[in-house]
């Protein structure tokens, strides 16, 4: 992800009790030409004294002519940069953003569609929803700490949105904690009680660690035996670890798991 793009916040809006969406204008937003994944993301470089800290972020409906763009961030309360930067960014602030990486966009050949997430990954999911035909058919899943936590996806009417309610961060690690598998199981229970549909499924599933890596991945992968190249599987964040603390965690899996083949 070379590139380094200059953000000015142009306005601010809460758009549910969890998300507030920075939309940010700027002069040159060539490094978006010909993105076309839905889940394109940046990494937005906050300069703090001890030298600068990434934070990572899907960027929305970039518009390379009009030099704008928006990001969704989770104000998740007093803890980190990112979320605490958000919910306080106004007009004329700046932010540089790395990139824009990328990974997956609805394959339109597929006979049904699986998205999946948390409230972090409910911006990409709803980049996907936009990007889907309108005779798309499957499942949105998506959990967020209560009702006031919904936005309208618009997604066509062959896909079921399914919200589920967890618990809020601190409510959730001590249900996780309480659980012997150390996870959170909302999620993975909602998306287990779906009726599979018959067919090839296309599936994009991203949101809490643990909760993704440790509870929908071996479900789909091992139980449904989705081939890996259908599914788009990964972390977004990390229950009590930084983004920084998040990437120890994520390579001690991968070598976990390439030690056991
Ligand atoms: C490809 C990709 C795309 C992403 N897109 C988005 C996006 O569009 N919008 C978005 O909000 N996030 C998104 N994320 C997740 C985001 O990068 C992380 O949530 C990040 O840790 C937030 O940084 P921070 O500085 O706010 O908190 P950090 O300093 O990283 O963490 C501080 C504390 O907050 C907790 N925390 C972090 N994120 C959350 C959360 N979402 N909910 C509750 N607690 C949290 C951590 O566990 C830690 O205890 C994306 C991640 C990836 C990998």
């Amino acid at each position: 992800m070379p590139s380094t793009t200059q953000l000015t916040v142009a306005s601010t809006e809460r758009i549910s009790a969890g998300l507030v969406r920075v939309r940010f204008r700027s002069d040159d937003l060539s490094a978006f030409a010909g993105s076309t994944d839905s889940d394109r993301y940046v990494k937005l470089v906050f300069d703090r004294g001890e030298g600068p800290v990434l934070r990572t972020y899907t960027a929305l409906e970039p518009d390379v002519e009009a030099g704008t763009v928006a990001i969704d961030f989770v104000v998740h309360g007093y803890d980190g940069v990112a979320g605490p930067w958000a919910a306080q960014a106004g007009p004329g602030e700046t932010l540089s953003a790395r990139g824009p990486g990328g990974g997956y966009a609805p394959d339109r050949s597929a006979d049904w569609h699986l998205l999946v997430g948390d409230e972090s990954a409910l911006p990409a999911i709803g980049a996907a929803v936009r990007a889907l035909p309108t005779d798309a058919v499957g499942y949105v899943v998506v959990e967020v700490p209560g009702r006031e936590h919904q936005i309208d996806l618009g997604a066509p009417a062959g896909m079921d949105v399914v919200w589920v309610f967890g618990a809020d961060d601190e409510a959730g690690a001590q249900l996780a904690a309480k659980h012997p598998s150390g996870q959170d199981r909302a999620l993975v229970d909602a998306v287990r009680a779906l009726p599979w549909r018959s067919g090839r499924v296309h599936a994009f599933v991203h949101g809490e660690a643990g909760a993704v890596m440790h509870g929908v991945r071996p479900y789909l992968l091992k139980e449904r035996g989705v081939p890996r190249a259908d599914a788009s599987i990964s972390g977004y964040w990390r229950r009590g670890r930084s983004e920084e603390s998040f990437r120890v965690w994520k390579s001690q899996l991968a070598t976990a798991e390439s030690a056991a083949g």
